[in-house]
């Protein structure tokens, strides 16, 4: 094998996964099919839970200090409010795809990864052990897995043979990055007009992301589009260009909504906009993309390198697609209701005011936020029911015998933590795969997005990627979580008992 697993692809999804399998000891490659950077803007931000999955890999202090802090989002340019939200990070972080994807890299780079720029995945063929990976170059390379991190037109998708089913377009956006001799006085957050709608935001200092948006504008031509057509685009819509000049990146694209029917056949695997596309409304895309790859990295780590490989490990890999495909299929749901609510007609007005409406209501409007950031998840991982069960852990303030300790922090190895907050835990079989960390909460009161407010727990497995797996409120039922352990950390060994040292 030239590798444990090969990732197509080097976009926000390839990087983080090859982050996440470099920290776990795998031995994995990415191949990128350009030359350097993108330079494409993209997505504008991070949400909630992706700031804190970056979070929990001790990886987030840098994307902090180079993005601006906003405490809105929006559903189809309505305000939502993230104030209050029980998150360290109850905002939306702005920062551009490109300086995300700079971070990601740095991190991929301290790692040891390698990152093959100008080599794309152009063929391949898997067996029982391993896949062929044939490359533009001429090169073969073999691995146990290849994942798909390779965008919306997917030639890992293409090539596996996974179908693609959703609907096509029914608009045309155009989007550019340019400089504006006479700007509007306020950000122009969304103007709908008869003929579309436009969008002027500052998002650097000096410079515009102008957005517009044409309905049934038939299929978009192919050519690449350029300063002239977006000035006509604007002032068809808007009737003035802003004085637009000196253009950084202008994109084309639409609301296509499709999504892979499955995400792995056999030892091929796919994550990010390989497996999902849909219009960037609410700037869901790349935060989902990252999340899918903090869901599959520990799993795929635990298959190669926990000797759960050769069917053994099945289970765990089958979790991916019945715990991420489901997020992105409400993604695709959300982003088709709010190109619905962004159409310029007098129907549309009246829906979008009822919606509106329907957002004073603090709950509702908390529904949506929850909904956009991620932080609603909640992943069918079986087990005695309990409220946190299947959401992402809160991350709570904990006192152990080495000191405080925030939740998070114990995570940062990518490990499962077992919190001991006053239970009698037995992972004598698992000890090797486990960190058993005996602590007492600081709080004797939980809160979580969905869970609302929960007495502390006396035990909790959390997984690698943040999600509660197994909750004792109360006496320690070991035959559950003995089952809890097997299903996402594998088999019991025989192991030494727990070593004591081992804990905080
Ligand atoms: C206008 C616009 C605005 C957006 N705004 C937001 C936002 O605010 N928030 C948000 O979360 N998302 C947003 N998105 C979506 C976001 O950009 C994507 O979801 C994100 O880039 C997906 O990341 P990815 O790594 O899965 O795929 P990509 O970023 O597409 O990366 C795929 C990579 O694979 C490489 N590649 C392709 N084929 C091959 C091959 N055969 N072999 C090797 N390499 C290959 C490509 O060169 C590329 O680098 C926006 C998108 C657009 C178009």
């Amino acid at each position: 094998m030239d590798a444990d697993v090969v990732i197509a692809g080097g976009g926000p999804t390839g990087l983080m996964l090859a982050a996440e399998l470099g920290l776990l000891g795998v031995d994995v490659v990415v191949l990128e099919r350009l030359a350097g950077p993108s330079g494409e803007s993209r997505a504008g931000g991070m949400h909630a839970r992706t700031m804190e999955v970056l979070d929990q890999r001790g990886m987030l202090a840098p994307f902090l200090a180079e993005g601006r802090r906003l405490d809105g989002a929006h559903f189809s340019a309505l305000p939502l409010d993230l104030t209050g939200f029980e998150s360290r990070y109850p905002f939306l972080l702005v920062l551009l795809q490109r300086h995300i994807e700079r971070l990601l890299e740095a991190r991929v780079a301290e790692l040891g990864v390698p990152v093959r720029r100008g080599v794309e995945v152009a063929g391949l063929s898997q067996d029982a052990d391993g896949v062929r990976i044939e490359t533009s170059d001429g090169t073969r390379l073999r691995a146990r897995y290849l994942v798909g991190c390779d965008g919306g037109r997917s030639t890992v998708r293409r090539l596996a043979g996974i179908d693609f089913p959703g609907t096509p377009a029914s608009l045309t956006a155009l989007l550019g990055d340019v400089e504006l001799a006479d700007p509007p006085e306020e950000m122009i957050f969304q103007e709908r007009r008869p003929q579309g709608n436009f969008s002027v935001l500052g998002f650097e200092p000096g410079w515009y992301r102008v957005l517009t948006t044409e309905f049934g504008a038939g299929a978009a031509p192919d050519t690449p589009p350029d300063l002239d057509e977006l000035r006509a685009t604007l002032i068809r819509i808007a009737g003035r260009d802003f004085g637009m000049h000196s253009p950084r990146w202008i994109s084309r694209y639409g609301d296509a909504a499709r999504q892979a029917d499955r995400y792995r056949v056999g030892r091929v695997l796919l994550a990010g906009d390989a497996a999902h596309i849909h219009y960037p409304a609410g700037g869901q895309g790349l935060n989902t993309g990252v999340q899918d790859a903090v869901n599959l990295g520990w799993k795929l780590a635990a298959v190669v390198r926990g000797g759960l490989d050769h069917g053994a490990g099945d289970d765990l890999l089958d979790s991916y697609q019945a715990e991420r495909h489901p997020v992105a299929e409400r993604v695709l749901r959300n982003t088709r209701a709010q190109t619905a609510l962004s159409r310029s007609d007098a129907q549309t007005d009246a829906l979008r005011e009822t919606v509106a409406d329907l957002l004073d209501i603090p709950e509702a409007d908390r529904r949506l936020a929850l909904m956009i950031t991620a932080l609603d998840v909640r992943y069918p991982v079986g087990g005695p029911a309990h409220p946190l069960l299947g959401l992402r852990a809160p991350d709570v303030d904990l006192t152990t015998d080495a000191g405080p300790v925030r939740l998070y922090e114990l995570l940062h190895a990518a490990r499962p933590v077992l919190l001991d907050l006053g239970a009698e835990v037995l992972v004598d079989g698992w000890a090797d795969r486990v960190d058993v960390v005996a602590a007492t909460p600081v709080d004797p009161v939980w809160t979580a997005p969905v869970a609302g407010a929960v007495a502390a727990p006396r035990a909790v497995l959390v997984r690698p990627d943040g999600h509660i797996a197994w909750v004792a409120a109360g006496a320690v039922d070991q035959d559950s979580l003995r089952a809890a352990l097997t299903r996402w950390c594998g088999p019991a060994r025989a192991t030494s008992p727990v070593d004591v040292g081992a804990r905080r």
